[in-house]
């Protein structure tokens, strides 16, 4: 099929977009598709209105630049285009290349024709084209529920043909609902938390408290390799690392055993607002579920939440475990996050922990730390990474 011109086209769903938003929106989808294709040799990336074009060159590898469209965030869905010349025989010709390789038992041709001189009407050029397609191929028409639509399209100056569209993952693209901080552990909820606000077009950054000297440095790895896959979607990302034993030294010897868990978090909420601050960032974005474990119970949740001055996003907050398992696989990250690791927040904890705090219990409880000076000694140790993910190493 090297002799016919082709291109992707792509459509994008999000109703209400006007105005500056519009173009806002299709800067950022273009501009996304350029990077997600980088290095597959496509010619250009053309905003068009209501659509973005991608050319190619001779030679680009289309399976590899539809697998990557599939998956940018923003993408509705999208087709492959064929350039025909304008006479019935070509197009028949290329109609049937474009369906070779194609599997399916049933199809229905459409024809739309804006160019009123060409010498067949549309319902002619459907018949001619699907005629021809059933007597080459054995397959059946069928006008109700084909397998295979194959659409054409004439205008003045192209006869343009493609079949069914392609599914894009949908959402919206990276960037442009803002910026959020996600707290990503290396189990297996944070992940799916942050890769649905990215899906939702919010740029995450990400940050993460590891208890090295007290744990090994597999919490730190595969929260790397976490960030390097959500960085897919997410493109360049930051994560700040946070050294947290000293802080849970501090807070095991000077804190009652049953609310310790809850004061961890409650530490690693206000460090995390803090960094939030510093990169711009409009909310923090968790992985809790409603009561999946002592910790994300209402009461629970309250006292972690009562000490923040940002919203907590909560993604996962009415999902069920297995849910959020099944689309952990879905995007990528269940391997990771399933090898064996211990959390710092799984350190030092007593068997049964508070699943009722209380805020008062909660101050009770902190009112010997000097929290100000935690905090600020704390934010000086952070580190800060950068990571991005480039499709060469993951083939
Ligand atoms: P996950 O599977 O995301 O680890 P979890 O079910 O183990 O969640 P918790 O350990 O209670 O639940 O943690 C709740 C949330 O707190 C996590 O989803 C994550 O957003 C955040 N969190 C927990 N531990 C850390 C950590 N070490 N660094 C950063 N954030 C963390
Ligand atoms: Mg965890």
């Amino acid at each position: 099929m090297s002799h016919t011109e082709k291109f992707f086209v792509i459509h994008y769903a999000e109703v209400g977009l006007k105005g500056k938003n519009r173009i806002f929106f299709e800067k950022k989808l273009a501009r996304n598709i350029k990077l997600s294709l980088r290095g597959t040799g496509y010619a250009e990336v053309q905003r068009l209105h209501d659509r973005i074009v991608v050319h190619l060159k001779q030679g680009t590898d289309i399976a590899e630049i539809e697998k990557r469209l599939r998956r940018v965030m923003g993408i509705a869905h999208f087709e492959l285009v064929h350039r025909a010349p304008k006479n019935i025989k070509a197009i028949k010709d290329i109609a049937l290349q474009l369906t070779t390789g194609m599997s399916f038992e049933t199809l229905k041709v459409e024809t739309k024709r804006s160019d009123k001189t060409f010498p067949l009407t549309s319902p002619e050029v459907s018949a001619e084209v699907g005629g021809h397609l059933i007597q080459q191929t054995g397959k059946r028409a069928d006008m109700h529920t084909p397998d295979l639509r194959l659409w054409i399209n004439i205008s003045h100056n192209d006869v343009y043909i493609y079949t069914d569209k392609l599914q894009g993952i949908g959402g919206l693209p990276v960037g442009v609902s803002g910026k959020v901080l996600v707290m990503l552990s290396g189990g297996i909820d944070s992940p799916v938390a942050a890769w649905q606000m990215i899906k939702r077009g919010a740029k995450a950054v990400f940050i993460h408290f590891y208890s090295y000297p007290y744990t090994d440095k597999a919490s730190l790895e595969k929260v790397m390799e976490l960030t390097r896959i959500l960085s897919e979607p997410n493109y360049r990302s930051v994560i700040y690392l946070v050294p947290f034993a000293d802080l849970q030294q501090i807070i095991v010897t000077e804190t009652p055993a049953p609310f310790r868990v809850l004061l961890y978090r409650r530490m690693m909420t206000r460090i995390a607002q803090r960094v939030a601050a510093l990169v711009d960032a409009e909310a923090l974005v968790t992985g809790e579920s409603l009561a999946q474990v002592a910790s994300q119970t209402l009461p629970n949740l309250r006292v972690i939440e009562a000490i923040a001055d940002i919203p907590i996003l909560r993604p996962l907050i009415g999902d069920d475990k297995a849910d959020i398992i099944a689309k952990a696989e879905q995007i990528g990250t269940f391997k990771v996050s399933t090898l064996p690791h211990q959390d710092c927040c799984s350190l030092f904890v007593p068997k049964h922990p508070a699943t009722h705090a209380s805020l008062a219990d909660l101050d009770k409880a902190e009112a010997g730390l000097d929290i100000a000076t935690l905090v600020e000694i704390t934010m000086n140790r952070i580190e800060k990474e950068i990571v991005s993910f480039s499709y060469e190493d993951d083939s």
